[in-house]
């Protein structure tokens, strides 16, 4: 059984449910610099995501997923913001918005629409949720963020 939404502020509210039922950049890159598979087992939700790469930078993503409302439209959402951006810039804003989630004061030209996401960091059981699909992309970008920092 899914568990109860949490009762976000109804723009919000309307942008993951927006994002869950339509998700964005739905499918499997092939083939893909970046292929990772994660769950969170509290939750049951789960995500794949596959990136291509270019001249260091995010050319094309993609996910397949399913579980929680917030989980598959945090992954809908991120999707839509990684293209173009460099590897770097994409791992920045994943801290932005792993920040937001514990409750700092969120970075709010750089997170936008993901600010949605905002009223989570109330919900700790829904932390896990939110984090899943970012989780993946920095676990995914971290052998290519190596480079770039150095
Ligand atoms: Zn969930």
């Amino acid at each position: 059984m899914p568990n109860p939404e949490p009762a976000f502020d109804e723009l919000y509210r309307e942008i993951i449910l927006d994002h869950y039922r339509r998700p964005r950049n739905r499918g499997v890159l092939a083939p893909a610099d970046v292929d990772l598979h994660q769950n969170n087992p509290l939750c049951g939700d789960e995500v794949r995501l596959t990136i291509r790469l270019k001249d260091g930078r995010i050319e094309e993503v993609e996910f397949l997923g399913q579980g929680c409302s917030i989980s598959q439209s945090s992954a809908s959402l991120m999707t839509e913001r990684l293209k173009g951006l460099a590897v770097q810039e994409a791992d920045q804003l994943a801290e932005a918005f792993r920040q937001m989630i514990r409750g700092s004061p969120p970075d709010e030209e750089r997170l936008g629409e993901l600010l949605a996401f905002q009223g989570v960091s109330h919900y700790p059981v829904r932390v896990k949720c939110a984090v899943l699909a970012w989780d993946t992309l920095q676990k995914g970008l971290e052998g290519q963020v190596g480079g770039a920092k150095g």
